[in-house]
C-alpha cells in the first residue's frame, strides 16, 4: 500500500514523544563505566533525518555523548566496505545471540564464534579485521573516517570516557583473548580491544546518529553530503544485522512493538533505520537491565506507532511537505 506522511505529522509526533517522556525517571545511568554514571541523566534529545537530508529534532540533540555500542554498526559497515558481505558472514557471523552484549557464554555456545559484529565479541573481531592489519594508527583513522562519512561530520574522542573504560574493561579483555583461543580474532588481541574501547568512547550527537541512520536508509548515500559511503547492496545486510541483535536479549520485543530495526549503546543513544524513509536517533542516559535507554526506546516506539510506520508493513512511504 502507498502511505503518505507529512513533515508536520513527523514534527508533531517527535514533539509529543519528547513532551510525554521528558519527566520519566525509569532506568539508571550505566555505572560499570564510571564516566557514564556522572552524565546528566535528564538529557533527552530526539532527531529524525529523512532520506532527503531534512532534519526534525527536539531537545539535547547537539550534546556529545558516548557512542558506546552504537559504534558497532559503523565498524560493521567499515568491515563490509573493506571485505564484502560474504567475508563478514564467514569471519564473524550474522546470528543473534539472545544473550547480553558482553556475554562470554555466548562465545562458548556458538559454533561459529563470535556470531555477529553487533555484540562485544563480534565488534572486537570487527576491529581486528579493519585494514591495514597491525597498524593501530591507520586502523583508528579508518574507523573515525568511516564514522565521519556516515554521520556527515566528525565524532570527538571523550578522553575521560576512554580512560574510564580502559581502566575497567576486564570482561572485554577476556573476550578478546577467548577469541584468540578460537582463532576468531584477526589482529593482535590487545590492539583490537583498544580500538574497540576507543571507538566506544567517541562522543557523538543524536543528530549525527540520525544522519548515519538516514545514510543506511538511503542505500549508502549520505543525504547531507551526497556522498556514496558504501555500496547500495550492503544496506540490507547492515539493516538485517541491526534487526536481529540491536537490542541484545530484548531485540524481539523491541522489533515487535516498535517496528524499526535499531541499535542501542549504554551511553543512552539509539540509532534506528527505516529503509527508504529515515534514520531516527534518540538519546537519554538512563538504561534498562539490557543496556538500552529507557526514554529513547519509549520515544522512538511512540513516534513509529503514532505515524503508523513499520519495517514489516509493506507500505511504500512518501513524505510530503
Ligand atoms: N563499551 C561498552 C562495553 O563494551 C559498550 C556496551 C554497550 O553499549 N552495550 O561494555
Amino acid at each position: 500500500m502507498k502511505k503518505e506522511i507529512s513533515i508536520t505529522q513527523i514534527e508533531q509526533a517527535v514533539h509529543e514523544a519528547h513532551d510525554l517522556y521528558r519527566d520519566n525517571h525509569d532506568g539508571k545511568n550505566a555505572d560499570y563505566i564510571p564516566y557514564l554514571a556522572g552524565v546528566d541523566s535528564q538529557l533527552f534529545g530526539i532527531s529524525v533525518c529523512l532520506t532527503d537530508g531534512h532534519i526534525i529534532e527536539v531537545g539535547d540533540t547537539q550534546y556529545r555523548f558516548g557512542i558506546e555500542s552504537v559504534s558497532k554498526v559503523h565498524t560493521a559497515i567499515l568491515v563490509l566496505r573493506q571485505y564484502g558481505a560474504d567475508k563478514l558472514l564467514s569471519m564473524i557471523g550474522a546470528d543473534a545471540t539472545g544473550l547480553p552484549f558482553n556475554s562470554i557464554v555466548a562465545i562458548l555456545l556458538e559454533n561459529d564464534h563470535p556470531s555477529t559484529p553487533l555484540v562485544n565479541a563480534g565488534a572486537i573481531a570487527a576491529c581486528s579485521m579493519v585494514q591495514p592489519t597491525g597498524n593501530a594508527i591507520a586502523k583508528w583513522k579508518a574507523i573515525v573516517d568511516n564514522i565521519t562519512l556516515l554521520s556527515g561530520s566528525a565524532p570527538v574522542l571523550i578522553d575521560e570516557l576512554y580512560k574510564s573504560e580502559s581502566e575497567t574493561n576486564f570482561n572485554n579483555r577476556s573476550i578478546a583473548w577467548l577469541l584468540k583461543n578460537y582463532n576468531r580474532i584477526y589482529d593482535d588481541p590487545d590492539l583490537s580491544l583498544d580500538l574497540y574501547t576507543r571507538q566506544c568512547s567517541l562522543g557523538i550527537t543524536a543528530e549525527q546518529l540520525s544522519v548515519c541512520g538516514a545514510t543506511i536508509a538511503n542505500k549508502g548515500v549520505n543525504p547531507k553530503t551526497g556522498q556514496q559511503v558504501f555500496d547500495a547492496s550492503l544496506a540490507p545486510k547492515i539493516t538485517s544485522l541491526i534487526s536481529t541483535v540491536g537490542f541484545y536479549e530484548r531485540t524481539g520485543d523491541w522489533l515487535y512493538t516498535s517496528g524499526i530495526p535499531a541499535k542501542s549503546g549504554v551511553g543512552g543513544g539509539i540509532l534506528g533505520v527505516l529503509p527508504g524513509v529515515m534514520g531516527i536517533s534518540a538519546f537519554a542516559p538512563p538504561i534498562d537491565e539490557a543496556g538500552n535507554s529507557v526514554k529513547a526506546q519509549l520515544a522512538v516506539r511512540y513516534i513509529m506507532n503514532k505515524l503508523g510506520l513499520s519495517v514489516f508493513s509493506g507500505d511504500s512511504v512518501t513524505i510530503t511537505v
